[in-house]
């Protein structure tokens, strides 16, 4: 059942990349609420790239995976809000953190990135709608944020990534996606480690390879309907 949802998943990159003449952008396989089976099944059909919303639910996915076997070559990334108490961990647990919104998680992901392992990547999480709901830095901040991440030896800064407000109108979603390629545009021209932009769910994956996502983050279309809210 997971096998062919990956495979439609895909699919509908594919051919949205396709038709935008892109690349068919990473996916990102979303497993809140998810059992480690669910992601061990993915994991069995080639998916590599899993996030998560919370440092603990990580935690417990890593630890049921490796008792389900020998623990496949799978990347983790945070996608939830990081409280800073939790950075250490989060710095250790995961492979990317896409959610850094704030200076004062760039010194304490830094210094608690184990030295023998690859730098941390990094995706600024950006407010693109202004919501007052949602997490993320302005627009304007995400210059000084960069630079004070790519001064860190142990982050790698990678990109952006936003959550837009879920507007009913495709086209001011849309509107959204192109705001964030704009800035995603502006960052690469002063950092050349930058590559990934983050943005696209289940709903309008399409509006957002079209406008020009690297990465697309998946959740209800690959494992179905999540049984608690979240
Ligand atoms: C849950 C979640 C997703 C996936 O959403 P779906 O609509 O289930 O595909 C993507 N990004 C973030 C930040 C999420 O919390």
């Amino acid at each position: 059942m997971v096998a062919s949802s990956l495979q439609e998943v895909n699919a509908r990159i594919h051919t949205a990349a396709s038709a935008a003449g892109r690349p068919d952008p990473r996916l990102l396989a979303v497993a809140k609420t998810q059992p480690a089976q669910a992601i061990a099944a993915l994991a069995a059909q080639g998916q590599r790239a899993i996030g998560e919303n919370y440092v603990q639910e990580a935690a417990a996915h890593q630890r049921d995976l490796a008792a389900l076997g020998p623990t496949h070559d799978l990347e983790w990334h945070l996608i939830g809000h990081l409280q800073s108490n939790k950075a250490r961990e989060a710095a250790t647990l995961f492979d990317w953190v896409q959610t850094l919104d704030r200076g004062k998680l760039i010194g304490a992901l830094a210094r608690h990135r184990p030295a023998d392992r690859s730098p941390l990547n990094v995706l600024i999480q950006v407010n693109i709608d202004d919501e007052s709901s949602k997490h993320g830095c302005a627009p304007g901040a995400v210059a000084t944020l960069a630079a004070a991440v790519a001064d860190e030896a142990t982050l790698c800064l990678r990109g952006l990534m936003a959550i837009p407000a879920p507007a009913p109108d495709p086209a001011v979603r849309s509107a959204a996606f192109m705001r964030m390629r704009a800035l995603f545009e502006d960052l690469r021209r002063s950092h050349a480690s930058v590559d990934t932009l983050s943005m696209g769910m289940s709903d309008d994956l399409e509006l957002a390879v079209a406008e020009g996502a690297t990465m697309v983050r998946i959740g209800t279309a690959l494992f179905g309907a999540r049984p608690l809210a979240s």
